[in-house]
């Protein structure tokens, strides 16, 4: 990528110039660089450069450590996950939405039972929140849920790559894009990190966020959402690749706009096999983003893939791979950052 190609490109040319390089050595070599970022690129490759590895690695330890109890929806150990994540948006001075008034917005049992949900206790989302310089009332969504399963019979499913891997993304994101507005280049649009709860009972947290939604849903311009992203699958041992699901639903720019952020960065493979709402797997209709999708917002949903661990206690945190973590995190961002600061919003041209 470019931070690479400069440097090599510099060697080129002081090798072309041969003997005569040292007429270029003055103070105005640097102009012999003709392919320089241009500022916004710049802003962008600094801000991109905070999705670390070892970060997401240490957060998820956290988060899908046995002290959290497998995170099920409203018990003690999710509400714990919960308190690490809300201190860590307050320690990166990263705020909650005004109108919420605090970073929790409550999910009631009522509400879950009236779709099916067993006694669950009440739940939260949980929303953190950086506001747009030009177009703040304009809202680019980037959600994950942090509930899983809990413990059966003594045995704690830890829930590392589902979806923690998704929750940590999602804290790394925002960091990244912090650190750009306290840079002075904050995102034209607004962005929401939203948590949601209850996914793994019926998607219960989103549904719940798009039926009180805290910003209009008119005025959300697009959910990406993480669901998995720490792992691979059979198919694709070894490979860097991402599942991508819904990205030509309803916007034709949104699939666009992905791919060419994807090739300005890690160049993954984007894999469209479950990119079909008739696909046997159903995977458009089974996470979160499906409740932004159903009311017009366009999406894309982020995965890896079913594998061997899938719902099992052995979704550790061992077996994360924390470098594809870190690239399929990075193309979240980058897509994120594109359609944040874009001049025009991406449209909604389809059904
Ligand atoms: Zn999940």
């Amino acid at each position: 990528m470019k931070k690479i190609l400069i440097p090599l490109f510099s060697v080129a040319v002081l090798v072309s110039c041969g003997t005569a390089h040292v007429a270029n050595d003055g103070p105005d070599s640097s102009q012999a660089l003709p392919k320089a970022l241009t500022k916004s690129e710049k802003e962008f490759q600094a801000a991109y450069q905070n999705i670390k590895h070892e970060d997401l690695k240490k957060n998820l330890y956290v988060i899908a450590s046995d002290e959290m109890e497998g995170r099920d929806t409203g018990s003690p150990g999710q509400k714990k996950a919960g308190e690490y994540m809300v201190k860590f948006y307050k320690d990166l001075g990263i705020s909650y939405p005004k109108a919420l008034g605090s970073y929790y917005q409550k999910v009631p049992t009522a509400y879950m039972k009236q779709r099916g949900g067993r006694n669950l206790p009440d739940s939260e989302n949980i929303l953190a929140f950086i506001e747009g310089t030009e177009k703040p009332e304009e809202i680019v969504v980037v959600s994950a849920h942090y509930d899983h399963v809990g413990t059966k019979n003594g045995v704690v499913y830890n829930g590392a790559d589902d979806d923690g891997s998704g929750t940590v993304a999602v804290m790394e994101i925002a960091k990244a894009f912090q650190s750009a507005k306290k840079a002075g280049n904050g995102p034209k649009r607004s962005i929401l990190f939203l948590h949601v709860t209850g996914e793994e009972h019926g998607l219960f947290g989103s549904e719940y966020y798009t039926d009180n939604p805290v910003f209009p849903l008119a005025n959300t311009v697009v959910d990406l959402n993480i669901d998995m992203i720490g792992r691979d699958d059979p198919e694709n041992r070894g490979k860097n690749y991402v599942y991508v699901i819904g990205s030509e639903m309803l916007s034709s720019e949104l699939k666009v706009i992905n791919e060419v952020a994807n090739k300005k960065t890690n160049n993954l493979e984007l894999n469209y096999r479950y990119d079909d709402p008739n696909d046997p797997e159903r995977l458009y209709y089974r996470s979160d983003h499906y409740n932004f999708a159903k009311n017009n917002v366009p999406v894309a949903f982020f995965f890896d893939g079913i594998h061997e661990d899938y719902h099992q206690p052995t979704d550790d945190v061992e077996k994360i791979d924390y470098l594809l973590l870190q690239k399929r995190a990075q193309l979240v961002f980058a897509t994120a950052w594109e359609i944040a600061n874009r001049t025009e919003r991406i449209v909604v041209d389809k059904k």
